[in-house]
């Protein structure tokens, strides 16, 4: 079975409600309906509610950035699973690189937020990548191999297919540098060859794996391309709705 493409855009610390709310009209307005690939956005919590309004009757879901590993309690300021389910999200980030280099988020913090994600009903995205100085040592594959293997540890291989993958090297990450589409390629292999090893075989078959770092209009075509590269994670271009529609645009435009 061939693995429906995946375009996400990760809004960051960018757009408040009212803005959120504009790009998100734009996005309402610019992306295609067919539901031939996944879309999702991601814009800060206190925006989820005007993103959602802007995007009622469009085929695209709305999600957290990132979500607190317990469903409620004394932790001033978390935002919950049950939280996100019950404002309207479908989706949540989780583990991504900023959370874990500025927020200080382990792979224990990852593999419990999974959980939670999962146990809330949210579709997350796992995020893994890493850093230069990784890649530069030819510790990459390894590195990567490791945060996934801590997030997905005992989770059992049926709940794994609410799970999307990005890897997202984080030298490529709001940097302007991509990895070239052969080195995503390789690891987006690596990364699949690594969950047939661990798995049933339809988890390696079935899981999506995103790319994501430094992803625009004028390289998604190429990346997309790739046979292990099921879509795409966007920081940056995400907050242009013309360069998010053609990122869709191209994702659209591969067969698979
Ligand atoms: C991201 O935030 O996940 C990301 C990949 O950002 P950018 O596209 O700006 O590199």
């Amino acid at each position: 079975m061939a693995r429906r493409l995946f375009i996400a855009g990760n809004w960051k610390l960018h757009k408040g409600p009212e803005e959120a709310g504009a790009l998100a009209s734009q996005l309402a307005a610019k992306l295609p309906t067919d539901g031939a690939i996944d879309i999702a956005v991601f814009p800060p919590f206190i925006s989820i509610p005007a993103a959602l309004r802007a995007l009622q009757g469009a085929a695209v879901d709305v999600g957290g950035q990132d979500l607190f590993a317990q469903s409620e309690g004394a932790f001033t300021s978390a935002v919950s699973g049950p939280m996100l389910r019950q404002a309207g999200c479908a989706r949540v980030l989780v583990g991504h690189s900023e959370r874990r280099s500025l927020f200080g988020d382990t792979d224990a913090d990852v593999s419990a937020k999974l959980r939670a994600a999962l146990d809330a009903g949210l579709l997350p995205i796992l995020c893994v990548g890493e850093t230069l100085e990784q890649r530069d040592a030819g510790a990459h594959v390894e590195v990567v191999q490791a945060q996934i293997d801590a997030a997905l540890a005992g989770l059992a291989p049926d709940q794994l297919s609410g799970i999307t993958l990005a890897y997202e090297p984080v030298w490529a990450i709001g940097t302007g540098r991509t990895a070239s589409p052969d080195q995503a390629q390789a690891m987006h292999a690596a990364i699949r060859a690594g969950l047939a090893a661990r798995f049933p075989a339809f988890v390696a078959q079935e899981t999506r794996i995103q790319y994501g770092g430094s992803v625009k209009p004028a390289n998604a075509a190429e990346l997309l391309a790739q046979p292990d590269i099921d879509g795409a994670l966007v920081g940056g271009a995400s907050l242009d709705a013309d360069a998010f529609a053609r990122i869709v645009e191209a994702a659209e435009t591969v067969s698979r």
